[in-house]
């Protein structure tokens, strides 16, 4: 037998508390000990680990949920389960713990049947555009088709979760803008906030929040509080630091009037970020600067602003990454930005586009743009709120709400790293959960879609009621996830005629015209079943175990979605060729008859596993298929119910290009 005692003296520091092992159990197994106050640190892992309480009190963490704990408690964690062991009592927390490898219930765990977010609201953020341009199908293909492919597969699995963005009315982008256009910035920015939500309609992407922050009434002074809020944290402070003047005018630069080497990377950048590495910039450390106003070398100079030492809060940042979905290139663009030794973000400049603080100290300048965004969500979730009736405020954010970012590689500092760090200092009480996707660029052409040099293909001269599910296939199938991808309009037009029209509706159309000639139009019962029909069911479910993986927070990916629709209508063309002979030679008609009810409820299953990426579509074919609209997530795969009326032959799913995009 074994024996074993906990021993205070033996203890040694993991997980941020204190333990220790004991061997020969046959499973893992650890004394643990929480002293008062303290919390063993955010985690998450494949064992399956069982927890007893012996001595103290306190509460477990999992997820949003805190469970209060005694000794004589035993509690179990799922693997992958995030928890946090608290000790919220006056005398030591102590714990056993076991914990083993079970792969199947690991398996079950990483693929629920549900929403992992539960019951928890799920916010989901596009990064709010700059109403300097229309949105282009650059803009689209990035966060845009992202959030909405997520929110529509959540919302298939139960999630109760919403779509929410907005117009950044304040970014320089628009002032440059409005420079050019010859108009006043707010006219521009009304102008083209307007053409972009008209876009995100033609696109098929509704929103159920979309925050207009220079038409907005009480966006103003509630962002004003939010930055009180920061200044009291004494975290930010007006400080007399360098910066850049333009030699001619005497005008305050920073973001699109300086351009230079960056300091990070060495790549030409603006000011500000560096879209090549992500870095953060202060100007004045770009290699040799120029100018935008004048062209020329700018002179240096001294402004008040109100600056954060960022360096000072690198474990906020390390502590917020535990949490949520974080990809890898952020966590990555974290640890190196934190080897610099010091990293001081300006979080004000001398501007009077913008809005001012309420603070003394903060005359002649106006909240930068980025900080101001960090608040701009939350607003975004309380004015939802008020149209839900629910009581959600952005100066009281909850535990269980979860948000979900979608964004360009180029926003990643200030979504994954600057406000974190806001969010600690100015609503210390709040723990944010906020997962990361981010996506890098498309290119057009091989150069960059780019607003302000009109270098793009804008998303109402391809967009309208024929073509939209084309166009979301397409960009989900070659939208830049892990890399920079190109969009020419020949590969899609390929796309379009060779895979969509020329195999899916043809296949489909064929499957109508069998289900006409052979069975009256409606769809027949399966009869017997040969090795092969099972063997295409099983399939079938594969095809749908891997779709609904790529739709999942952890695996989210529309490259591989857009895949393995296509990869399911080849599945169910080879399917119906092999079958096809039998059916011709007019023998065994009880096989034949459940070969086509096994290609019916492949349709039935694309038009599901479709709704997501191809909303249109996908109720398109399910009302060919008589069915209703596609609004749960399959679970398996199913025959469509015998009798169905089916009028695939006479639905044209996809057309042509009619007008010229060029
Ligand atoms: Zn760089």
């Amino acid at each position: 037998m074994i024996i074993d005692c906990f021993d205070a003296a033996a203890l040694s520091e993991a997980f941020g508390i204190d333990m220790r092992s004991v061997d020969g159990l046959g499973t893992g197994a650890a004394w643990g000990r929480v002293a008062p106050g303290g919390a063993s640190t955010h985690h998450r892992h494949d064992e399956t680990e069982l927890l007893v309480i012996v001595a103290g009190r306190g509460e477990l963490v999992v997820g949003a949920e805190r469970h209060p704990v005694a000794s004589g408690t035993v509690a179990l964690f799922e693997p992958f389960e995030a928890h946090v062991v608290e000790n919220t009592g006056d005398q030591d927390l102590v714990f056993l713990t076991q914990y083993w490898r079970d792969s199947a219930r690991a398996v079950s765990s990483a693929t629920p049947v549900t929403s992992e977010h539960g019951d928890r609201p799920v916010f989901v953020f596009s990064t709010p555009p700059t109403p300097n341009g229309d949105l282009h199908l650059g803009h689209l293909s990035g966060p845009y088709l992202g959030a909405d492919a997520y929110v529509r597969f959540q919302r298939m699995n139960g999630a109760s979760i919403w779509h929410l963005t907005g117009s950044d009315d304040f970014q320089s982008y628009v002032v440059d803008c409005a420079r050019r256009e010859g108009r006043s910035n707010a006219e521009v920015a009304a102008h083209y906030s307007a053409e972009i939500a008209e876009t995100l309609r033609l696109m098929d992407i509704p929103l159920d929040q979309y925050t207009v922050t220079n038409a907005d009434p009480g966006y103003v002074p509630a962002l004003k509080d939010f930055f009180t809020r920061l200044v009291d944290s004494d975290a930010i402070v007006p400080t007399d630091g360098p910066a850049l003047f333009d030699p001619k005018t005497g005008q305050y630069l920073y973001e699109v009037d300086v351009h230079g080497g960056c300091p990070g990377c060495g790549e030409a950048t603006g000011g500000n970020i560096c879209e090549k590495c992500g870095e953060p910039n202060t100007v004045v450390d770009l290699a040799d600067p120029v100018a935008k106003p004048s062209g020329e070398a700018p002179i240096a100079g001294t402004a008040r602003r109100y600056v954060l030492p960022l360096h000072e809060h690198a474990d906020t940042v390390l502590g917020h990454h535990r949490r949520g979905r974080v990809p890898a290139r952020l966590r990555e663009l974290a640890a190196r930005l934190f080897r610099r030794e010091r990293v001081d973000i300006p979080v004000s400049h001398p501007s009077d586009w913008g809005i001012t603080p309420h603070e003394a100290d903060g005359a002649g300048q106006v909240i930068w743009v980025w900080p101001e965004m960090a608040f701009g969500f939350l607003h975004g979730i309380q004015k939802l709120g008020e149209r839900l009736g629910r009581d959600w405020t952005a100066a009281e954010p909850a535990d269980d709400w979860k948000i979900v970012h979608f964004f360009g590689y180029d926003n990643s500092f200030y979504h994954a790293i600057l406000y974190p760090v806001l969010y600690q200092l100015a609503l210390p009480g709040w723990t944010p959960d906020i997962d990361y996707h981010v996506n890098e660029f498309f290119l057009y052409d091989g150069l960059k879609f780019s607003t302000s040099r009109r270098h793009a293909i804008w998303g109402k001269q391809i967009l309208d009621a024929d073509s939209v599910d084309a166009v979301r296939y397409f960009l989900a199938r070659n939208r830049p996830e892990a890399e920079r991808t190109n969009f020419t309009l020949d590969a899609y037009e390929h796309t379009l005629v060779t895979t969509l029209i020329g195999t899916w509706q043809a296949w489909l159309n064929d499957l109508g015209q069998r289900v006409a000639d052979h069975y009256d139009g409606v769809a027949p019962d399966a009869g017997n079943w040969t090795p092969e029909h099972a063997g295409f069911l099983g399939q079938l479910a594969a095809r749908l175990g891997a779709l609904t993986a790529s739709l999942r927070p952890g695996g989210f990916s529309l490259n591989q979605a857009a895949a393995e629709l296509d990869a399911l209508v080849a599945d169910a063309l080879r399917f119906s060729r092999r079958e096809r002979a039998l059916a011709q030679a007019g023998g065994m008609p009880d096989e034949v008859r459940t070969a086509t009810a096994l290609e019916l409820a492949a349709a039935a299953l694309l038009a599901h596993g479709a709704a997501p990426v191809m909303p249109r579509f996908a109720a398109r074919l399910a009302e060919a298929l008589g069915q209703p609209a596609p609004d749960q997530w399959p679970s398996t795969v199913e025959l469509i119910p015998p009798g169905s009326k089916v009028t695939l032959t006479q639905t044209t799913f996809f057309r042509p290009t009619s007008r010229s995009l060029s």
